[in-house]
């Protein structure tokens, strides 16, 4: 069967470029499901080209938004999301484009990554998952230490480039409640937008 490297999800388009995550979240929808709305989002490969994923995208009609986001962390795949990205400013300068990320790119890269993606990226959504630490290693169960100063790190460098970031939070994940304030405090402190996207079975809004 043939990666699914694109895909369309409530008139919005998908790009999933991975199934690789430097996190291993509890509400991660990969722990749970296959799909998401009868799209098989894992990959048979990851062995592809931004090439590949344009080809597949070209098989779509384009819409106002397109997010990066699937079954991994999309900036593990920088060089290929940078090049599918520029493509899409190219031939579709008006489509906004959005990248949901777990925020670990710069510790992963060992830079500031953020600026090459400067004019590529219209948005970053980057999951803060908790008011501290130890909520943030609960949660989000990251595979280096230090993670959750990592992606306050990340939402600051989006911030400081003046990238619409947002950091957003999974809340009541089986009855679990994190301090909604207090993670707004952060995301505000940090230059961000704050998003709490509530648990409901079987995934979250
Ligand atoms: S960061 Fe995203 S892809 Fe990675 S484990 Fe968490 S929810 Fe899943």
């Amino acid at each position: 069967m043939a990666n699914i490297l694109v895909y369309e999800l409530y008139g919005k388009i998908y790009i999933n470029l991975t199934n690789r995550c430097t996190n291993e979240c509890v509400f991660c929808l990969r722990q749970d499901k296959d799909d998401v709305c009868g799209q098989t989002l894992w990959l048979d490969s990851e062995d592809f080209t931004a090439q590949d994923v344009i080809e597949q995208l070209n098989n779509f009609k384009i819409t106002s938004e397109i997010i990066f986001c699937g079954y991994g962390e999309p900036l593990l795949k920088a060089d290929i999301l940078k090049e599918v990205a520029a493509y899409i400013k190219k031939h579709y300068p008006d489509v906004k484009i959005r990248v949901n990320t777990n925020g670990h790119a710069n510790f992963v890269y060992k830079r500031n990554i953020v600026p090459e993606l400067k004019g590529l990226i219209d948005e970053f959504s980057v999951s803060l998952n908790g008011a501290t630490s130890e909520e943030y290693d609960e949660l989000s169960q990251p595979k280096f230490e230090g993670a959750f100063d990592e992606v306050k790190k990340f939402i600051k460098a989006c911030a400081d480039e003046n990238i619409d970031v947002t950091a957003t939070v999974v809340e009541g994940y089986k009855g679990r409640h994190i301090n909604l304030e207090k993670c707004e405090k952060i995301a505000a402190d940090l230059g961000a937008k704050f998003r709490a996207r509530e648990w409901i079975e079987n995934g979250y809004s």
